[in-house]
């Protein structure tokens, strides 16, 4: 589908000004196969749907729509940390502060898949096709979540060659809850505004809504557990939107989404 560039930023420890590279990522994909089995077994009505939704996420007016852009930053935990400094996470989150305290390095990640896409989702979600606008919005946000599983791949790679760390544990700030303080800290330290066309409302939403930015920790302990798919929370299990699309991103359709209820 489409190469996406990231953004690669470095800073060694008393070792001058950040170096920044670009990178491409690959190739980014989404398998429509446990989509087209989940809508199968739905009936043929439904089954249509898939198709024109199909159909549509193949056609250049989609992947032309779908603009992916990245950024990487390593830092040192002690400057993350001194940019936390009297936010809600750090005050209140005990296990995080914890674990930031005894880091050494952080990797900063976010990512989108950019606005022009919600136009077209918007414009199906109000007309007569609505199930197609859903499905589009599901797999955008599938296509989002196989994003974050490239970069993770990246930050673990590098995280060793650059540093000889790895991985120990990810912060997956959601609005609403108070590690959403990290929001704002990640995208200024990453310019992910000027870089990305990132742009945050005072709920701490990220415009374009298909974006999103997470905390890598590193530490010595080889753990690589944690660059796994984790359910949201709180998770809203069976009467999630997403999970009844089939577009959940841990359970995937027909998969076994055995979380919530
Ligand atoms: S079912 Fe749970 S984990 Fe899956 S998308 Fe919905 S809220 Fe997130």
């Amino acid at each position: 589908m489409n190469n996406f560039e990231v953004y690669l930023q470095s800073q060694r420890e008393n070792a001058g000004p950040p170096t920044l590279e670009t990178r491409r990522a690959g190739t980014l994909d989404l398998d429509l196969g446990p989509l087209e089995a989940h809508y199968r077994r739905q009936g043929e009505a439904a089954f249509r749907y898939f198709c024109k939704f199909s159909e549509l996420w193949m056609s250049p007016q989609c992947r032309e729509a779908i603009e992916p852009g990245a950024s990487i930053v390593f830092i040192p935990a002690r400057i993350l940390s001194e940019k936390l400094q009297g936010s809600e996470m750090v005050e209140t989150g005990g296990e995080f502060r914890e674990l930031l305290e005894r880091t050494r390095r952080t990797a900063l990640l976010v990512w989108t898949i950019g606005g022009r896409i919600e136009e077209q989702i918007s414009r199906y979600c109000e007309g007569n096709e609505r199930l197609v606008g859903f499905l589009l919005d599901a797999a955008t946000s599938l296509l989002l979540n196989e994003m974050h599983n490239v970069l993770r791949a990246l930050v673990k790679e590098e995280a060793l060659s650059l540093f000889s760390l790895f991985p120990i544990a990810e912060y997956y700030p959601g609005v609403g809850s108070p590690d959403s303080s990290l929001i704002r800290p990640i995208l200024d330290i990453s310019d992910a505004d000027r870089r990305l066309g990132l742009a945050t409302n005072d709920q701490m939403m990220i415009h374009p809504k298909k974006s999103q930015c997470s905390v890598v920790l590193l530490g010595e302990e080889k753990d690589s557990r944690i660059l796994v798919n984790s359910p949201c929370i709180p998770c809203q299990g069976k009467k999630c939107m997403y999970f009844q699309l089939g577009g959940c991103h841990v359970g995937r359709a027909g998969g076994s989404v055995t979380h919530g209820s």
